[in-house]
């Protein structure tokens, strides 16, 4: 893995953000009620002794935590999860246990279920791994006519704490071992995109065949405009996996395609534990705009424009909602411009050919057409989407749109980081099969060595469908 810039992201990373480290040194005071993030950070610093002295800690003062105290009776918790900035409700919470082992804790959330098809996920690794409860951990109730879910915690044994979240979390900390177990690979590159808000790094990285006179064409690749989706993120690391893997399918990748990807584009959002979906006033996948609010996007939407004519592919990942028709399962999100939809639907095609992980997906319902369900006009309403706006930059992308990676469930099947890392795979052959294969139409662009791309340059006028 080389290093593209003097601002060396192995050095910025290992220390704590500004902004982190004054959030660690903020003075705990008591306090309680249903406030929002500062507020609530303050209720959880407080031990809660048991009757055996011992004491028990619930928290979301780290990287990615969050959840609002609302109550506590003994070991017993009402929780919910932290809106911040959110317009509406949204489910993601990342909540930390420290207690003796063993001595079991109740989570509880009232009126609205944050709990997923698969239960809670829990971490026992200070939030590296995880694993889902299950459905079976949770109990629904009423109390006082409030309908209410309820599971139970313990540290284990061996452990000096437990999370439990809505899904398991992917942060900084995970790209960084990422990167780390491809340190020695000289197709990767990793470089500082632009600084967050709170002055973050957000990285850029760079894979597959990095001559530029050599490849074909660019594939680009977003995750996490929403910052609580992070099953997108382990699907993007088994994409990047794939492309610098020691076979066939790697092999292809890194002779002939270069892949420019931005893991985090709500890099505060996600080290912060925001939900970051439907964010005031207006998310960071409405934020393609002619002046765009966040430094990740202003910079994305340069880079994409100084290589718009070589983009041969463009995919926006994303998670949808808890449950539900189009929530358990995997989905490509349709366009409205009819050529966009058939291109859309040929990669459906490939995809449904070539997979071979656990993950199911088929082209038949594994793609949403603009128009039905969520997917309407109106949902653009508060601004222009990265794929809108990719569709416009891109005018060779064969591809130019968003997935939909379920939580917890894709049609009967756990997801979870091996499974989606495994569906990451499928995606490298897919995006592969797609942009290789001859026009299926006029519509289609040929895609050809770099010396004979004669793809216009986008026009300056953005395009919303
Ligand atoms: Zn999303």
């Amino acid at each position: 893995m080389r290093l593209l810039t003097a601002v060396i992201l192995g050095a910025a990373l290992c220390a704590p953000s500004p902004a982190l480290a004054a959030q660690a040194a903020a003075p705990v005071r008591p306090g309680g009620g249903a406030s929002r993030g500062a507020d609530a950070r303050e209720v959880h610093g407080a031990a809660v002794p048991t009757a055996g002295g011992a004491a028990i800690h619930l928290d979301a003062d780290y990287p990615g935590g969050n959840i609002r105290v609302l109550r506590r009776e003994g070991g017993t918790y009402t929780l919910a999860p932290d809106l911040r900035d959110t317009e509406g409700w949204w489910f993601h919470f990342n909540v930390r246990l420290r207690a003796p082992a063993g001595l079991p804790v109740t989570l509880v959330f009232a009126e609205k279920n944050p709990l997923g098809v698969r239960g809670p996920a829990m971490s026992t690794d200070r939030g590296r791994t995880w694993r889902w409860l299950g459905k079976a951990a949770v109990r629904s109730f009423a109390a006082g006519g409030t309908p209410c879910w309820s599971f139970q915690g313990s540290v284990p044994p061996g452990a000096a704490e437990a999370r439990f979240a809505f899904a398991p979390a992917y942060l900084e900390s995970h790209l960084r071992e990422w990167l780390e177990r491809h340190r020695t690979n000289a197709m990767l590159q990793v470089a500082e995109l632009c600084r967050s808000r709170k002055q973050r790094p957000v990285e850029l990285l760079r894979a597959g065949c990095l001559e530029p006179q050599k490849a074909r064409g660019v594939v680009v690749l977003t995750a996490r405009h929403h910052a609580c989706e992070s099953m997108a993120s382990y699907v993007l690391e088994g994409l990047l996996d794939a492309v610098l893997a020691d076979d066939g399918l790697g092999r292809r990748w890194r002779e002939r395609w270069q892949v420019l990807a931005l893991p985090f584009a709500d890099k505060d959002g996600v080290e912060e534990g925001d939900q970051g979906k439907n964010r005031a006033p207006h998310d960071h996948n409405r934020d393609y705009s002619n002046r765009p609010l966040y430094p990740e996007i202003a910079a994305w939407m340069k880079l994409g424009a100084s290589v718009g004519p070589r983009v041969v592919f463009s995919l926006d990942l994303h998670c949808p909602h808890i449950r539900g028709p189009w929530n358990d399962r995997v989905y490509i999100v349709g366009s409205p411009a009819l050529a966009a939809a058939d291109r859309e639907k040929a990669f459906a095609r490939a995809l449904e050919r070539v997979r071979r992980g656990p993950i199911p997906f088929r082209a038949a319902d594994g793609y949403l057409p603009a128009g039905v369900a969520w997917n309407k006009p109106g949902n653009d309403a508060a601004g222009r989407s990265n794929g809108a706006w990719a569709r416009g930059t891109f005018p060779g992308a064969r591809f130019a749109g968003a997935m939909e990676i379920a939580y917890a469930d894709a049609l009967g099947v756990e997801v979870n980081a091996h499974s989606a890392r495994a569906f990451g795979r499928d995606l490298a052959e897919a995006i592969l099969e797609h942009v290789e294969e001859a026009p299926a139409s006029s519509s289609a662009n040929p895609v050809g060595p770099a010396s004979g791309l004669t793809i216009p340059v986008n026009p300056a006028a953005p395009t919303t469908p």
